[in-house]
């Protein structure tokens, strides 16, 4: 533990991936000042580079703990993400802002959150932070502001502080009504390195993002329109 984290009394529990969007999210939840206890998984990813960079993102943050839980996705398959099947590349505008893509992959956020729910439970913790977001959110039906408040409602009534009503867990998902370019401003103004980040679905052997896929095309789109240089690495 960081000397700069004081053991709180307040703690926060918070999905890390490593990626833009819940970097943007750990910096948010330091800045007021949480105590983070940042949770990553080894779920079978094809981009499980993201998993190093997760940790590199949590000490740089000070989180108070960080675990990465194993749970391999790939036992079910289902998504390009955890399969052989291709990730989709250079999809046009269109096309991502329709329909739900291969590379969703099934239930995840629920699995997660579920995760972060039963940690959260043990600390304590009245707060789960969770990157999603619904503006360009590549149609993934578990990035809904419903499907927050759906799960939230439904973690109070399966945890033993939510029946005994001592502390009510709520949901935060702070980059929920934003578009890429805000997140990208925000997580600026808070001192994100996002050169450190990765979002691609698809890298390089050595990290380097493809530029190809979903994710790397709504992050170029979103320092575009954020009117900031892409600091990403792309594969030559
Ligand atoms: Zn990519």
């Amino acid at each position: 533990m960081p000397p700069s984290v004081p053991p709180d009394a307040d703690p926060a529990v918070l999905l890390l991936s490593g990626g833009l969007d819940s970097t943007t999210l750990l910096a948010i939840a330091r800045s007021e000042g949480r105590t983070v206890h940042a949770l990553t998984f080894r779920y079978g990813q094809r981009h499980r580079g993201e998993i190093e960079v997760a940790r590199r993102v949590a000490e740089a943050f000070g989180v108070a703990a960080h675990v990465v839980a194993d749970i391999d996705l790939r036992m079910f398959g289902g998504s390009a993400l955890t399969s052989d099947v291709a990730v989709p590349k250079d999809r046009s505008s269109e096309d991502l802002g329709h329909g739900i893509p291969v590379t969703y992959v099934p239930a995840r956020n629920t699995i997660f959150l579920s995760f972060a729910l039963a940690w959260a439970e043990v600390l304590g913790a009245g707060e789960i932070f969770i990157g999603v977001n619904a503006l360009d959110f590549s149609g993934y039906p578990d990035c809904r502001p419903e499907y927050i408040a759906a799960y939230e409602h439904m973690a109070n009534l399966a945890t033993r502080a939510g029946v005994e009503g001592t502390r009510p867990v709520r949901i935060r998902a702070p980059l929920i009504a934003l578009t890429k370019a805000q997140i990208i401003r925000r997580g600026m103004a808070l001192g994100v390195d996002y050169a450190a980040t990765t979002s691609c679905y698809d890298p390089a052997g050595d990290g380097a993002a493809c530029g190809h896929c979903d994710a790397c095309q709504l992050r170029r789109r979103g320092f575009a329109e954020a009117g900031i240089a892409d600091p990403t690495r792309y594969a030559a």
